[in-house]
């Protein structure tokens, strides 16, 4: 079932809920946003995906009412001015918008609404409906982004290029949005925005995280975009068994063995986004110490830290056991300021009484060491 199909798959049970969330998602091009939005919807029947209205011509196997409303510019200025859109835009000279009845109407059902717009239009939203959540999807790294538009072979290097050239750009815009949310792992992804959504859980990185590692992000493509001979030598059959190593053992997995020794009741990890964190920041740690120059094969960092963590040869930490750490790592700090507090109060004693002994109590003294 495609994601637009699901969309128009509510049941009467959603009726007379709470008004649903208008859930604006955004990201860049290649970092599988539309997959998670599929995954969200296959699992969530609550969420439906709003059919945009266009004057583009319809592709190869789109449904006029699935992919999109396909109108006239006719229609679409009539619609227009009849304020039948939430938002609309031009983009490559032709007319997109969102119309506002399908979104309203399935809000009120009980529907979380789901838009896929570009960003000039998720901003128009915002403003016609302050409460919309505006979600940008960015992906782990520079090199995953690359790696996914390069790997899937689908484009040229010269359009891989303007693609990583948009997202770029687009970083620009990340900061008006309320989440940033980063693309490990599909289902770990799908998981984090229904839990925004749901409000079960608070985003995994704070909006200026999100922004700081977008930025890191925008840094690096620049770098790669620099070299005009990147792209051009793409080796596909690596990139494909790196992307095959990267998800081996899943997640998934590694969050089952690791809780495998624990007690349901504290399990070591509670989502699989802690061994996405933990392994992401295991990662970071080989590039800073300089590990990954030692390393003769050409895995990633992120590929290496999933199998040391497989291996046992790291460890996450469980929340109990990460704050008796900290807990004795400050009775450390606080015993060693203590012992320095003392040498030096040694010291002062020491210094004063050496002084008291250097002043001389009689005038023979004074005398004597004057002489
Ligand atoms: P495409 O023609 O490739 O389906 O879409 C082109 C661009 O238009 C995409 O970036 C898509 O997200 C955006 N788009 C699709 N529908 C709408 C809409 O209703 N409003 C806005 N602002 N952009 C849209």
């Amino acid at each position: 079932m495609s994601m637009k199909e699901a969309g128009t798959n509510t049941t009467m049970m959603q009726k007379n809920k709470t008004k649903g969330e208008l859930l604006v998602v955004s990201g860049y091009s290649g970092v599988g946003k539309g997959t998670v939005i599929a995954t969200l919807m296959k699992q969530h029947p609550e969420y439906v995906f709003s059919v945009s209205a266009t004057t583009r011509a319809p592709r190869p196997g789109e449904v006029d009412g699935r992919e999109y409303f396909f109108l006239t510019r006719e229609t679409f200025d009539k619609w227009l001015a009849e304020d039948r859109f939430l938002e609309h835009t031009n983009y490559l000279d032709r007319c997109y918008g969102t119309p506002r009845d399908y979104v309203e109407t399935k809000r009120n059902e009980g529907c979380h609404v789901i838009l896929d717009i570009e960003v000039e239009g998720a901003l128009n939203v915002k403003r016609a409906c302050p409460e919309a959540k505006l979600l940008y999807i960015i992906p782990p790294s520079a090199e995953a982004l690359i790696s996914r538009l390069t790997g899937r072979g689908t484009e040229t290097a010269e359009q891989v290029r303007g693609r990583l050239n948009k997202a770029v750009e687009e970083t620009a815009v990340i900061p008006n949005y309320d989440y940033v949310v980063v693309n490990h792992e599909v289902q770990v992804t799908a998981d984090e925005i229904h839990a925004l959504v749901t409000g079960a859980e608070k985003p995994q990185l704070s909006l200026e995280e999100g922004i700081e590692l977008a930025c890191k992000i925008r840094e690096d493509l620049t770098a790669y975009l620099k070299n005009p001979t990147n792209n051009d030598n793409i080796n596909r059959k690596a990139i494909y068994d790196e992307e095959i190593s990267m998800i081996h053992p899943s997640y998934s997995e590694l969050m089952t063995k690791i809780n495998a020794g624990g007690t349901g009741d504290d399990p070591v990890v509670k989502s699989r986004y802690s061994i996405v964190m933990g392994t992401a920041k295991r990662a970071r740690q080989m590039v800073d110490n300089g590990y990954m120059e030692q390393e003769e094969h050409s895995r990633k960092p992120l590929s290496i830290a999933v199998e040391e963590l497989d291996e046992g040869r790291i460890r996450i930490l469980s929340d109990k056991e990460y704050q008796m750490l900290r807990a004795q790592k400050e009775e450390e700090k606080a015993a060693e300021e203590a012992a320095v507090e003392e040498v030096e109060a040694a010291e002062e004693v020491e210094a004063e009484a050496t002084e008291e002994a250097e002043v001389p109590e009689t005038e023979e003294q004074k005398e004597e060491q004057e002489d």
